[in-house]
């Protein structure tokens, strides 16, 4: 194994603690990662060293830090590949990225009897604000269905496609079932029709290499603490022709050009889409979250993460009575299931009381769980300071919550 996993966990010093007297496993990455010190410190940097309000202030550290903020905006740019830095947008994550999208393009595009497409499997950050859109402009929100091995049905989806679709939006990868979806084909066909796409690429962009021009998505969202970076700070990456053409999502400070008592005027992109002060001590954070994973290099890792992935199926094969929920083409670093017979919540609590730290429930995918007539999972998701000791670990303690529990 050339990937040093040691030398990485010596960057993250919160694995280093017991819980419940045992050395932590920390599989919730999907919920979020963990935080090396050189994030940590980039933080700190900045209050002992930068902190102030930026673009307004005429004085050194304001000029300083406003330096920092939007150098970080043009690595983010060469980071997914967008064509220029005024397509980034700061927000509070992936959250936010996607609620602005619905509520600014679905009030200058949508029109009653138009369609939305999303699939079943998404995270309700890309379902609900797209539900409340429909309702107010009178649209209709569309779902695309999966196939027996938990996919998305690309046949279905064809079908899917009409006229009426004013816009697919998508996970890359689902944070429930692990599958990487094809966005790069989802949004081919959907170019055919003149249909934009918006990729919800919270659980992509710390596991794949991501390039918004090569995908030719519309639109990229993501959110920094899934990726190493603080959390209250994220992305969206939008096609600059649309984005030109979407109304102000929140209005304020930072965002107007001019003033006047009867009228205002808006400010260039970005800025015409980041009202009030933002998150800078959060953009410090990414900037050095995006450096740490460009230093260890994303493909070694990614081949790392899957090889981790494939150790879990082949234990969980060997347990009696596990079940994988989905069986995805292609998987990106995390895995749900169920025991048979025992409720997840029961299992998530019997296993956190032997230091291992999983999610259990619904995952924020209610109408997922619906859809596959289940009451929730049990999910390990993984970061490429996760160990096969430690999968080991999560085995051998199944084991144990089938005996004490069966
Ligand atoms: N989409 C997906 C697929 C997610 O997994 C998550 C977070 N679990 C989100 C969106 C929302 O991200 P955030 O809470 O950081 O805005």
């Amino acid at each position: 194994m050339s990937f040093q996993v040691n030398k990485i966990r010596e960057d993250f010093p919160i694995l280093d603690q017991l819980v419940y007297k045992h050395k932590l496993v920390y599989f919730d990455n999907a919920a979020t990662t963990q935080k090396p010190r050189q994030v940590i410190d980039a933080v700190k940097y900045y209050y002992e060293h930068d902190n102030c309000n930026i673009h307004r202030g005429v004085h050194f550290l304001s000029q300083r830090a406003t330096g920092v903020f939007e150098d970080t905006r043009s690595e983010i740019k060469q980071f997914i590949n967008a064509a220029s830095p005024a397509e980034i947008i700061f927000t509070k994550g992936t959250t936010e990225s996607i609620n602005l999208v619905a509520h600014s393009f679905g009030k200058k595009f949508l029109s009653p009897g138009d369609e939305i497409l999303i699939s079943v499997l998404e995270h309700h950050s890309n379902f609900v604000p797209w539900q409340e859109i429909c309702k107010e402009q009178g649209a209709i929100l569309k779902f695309i269905p999966l196939d027996n091995r938990g996919d998305i049905d690309m046949e279905v989806y064809k079908t899917l496609l009409n006229e009426k679709t004013r816009l697919v939006a998508i996970a890359h990868s689902s944070n429930v079932l692990g599958a990487v979806n094809p966005v790069a084909e989802i949004i081919r066909l959907a170019h055919l029709q003149n249909i934009p796409v918006l990729v919800d690429g919270a659980q992509a962009i710390a596991h794949l290499p991501v390039d918004v021009q090569k995908l030719d998505c519309d639109f990229y969202c993501f959110s920094g603490h899934k990726m190493y970076a603080p959390m209250g700070i994220g992305v969206l990456y939008g096609k600059e022709k649309w984005l030109e053409e979407m109304p102000p999502y929140q209005t304020g400070g930072e965002m107007i050009q001019d003033v006047f008592f009867d009228h205002t005027t808006f400010n260039e992109l970005p800025y015409k889409f980041e009202a009030g002060t933002p998150n800078v001590e959060g953009v410090y954070g990414l900037r050095e979250a995006i450096h740490y994973l460009q230093k260890i290099n994303m493909n070694e890792f990614g081949e790392y993460e899957k090889q981790l992935v494939d150790y879990t199926l082949d234990k969980f094969s060997r347990i009696k009575g596990l079940k994988v929920i989905g069986n995805p083409r292609e998987r990106a670093g995390l895995i749900s299931f169920l025991l048979e017979g025992i409720h997840p919540y029961d299992a998530g609590t019997l296993i956190d009381k032997m230091g291992i730290a999983v999610r259990t429930g619904h995952h924020c995918a209610m109408p997922l769980m619906e859809y596959l007539k289940i009451p929730g999972t049990i999910r390990a998701s993984y970061s490429f300071y996760n160990t096969f000791e430690e999968i080991d670990r999560l085995a051998e303690a199944l084991e144990t919550v089938k005996k004490i529990v069966g």
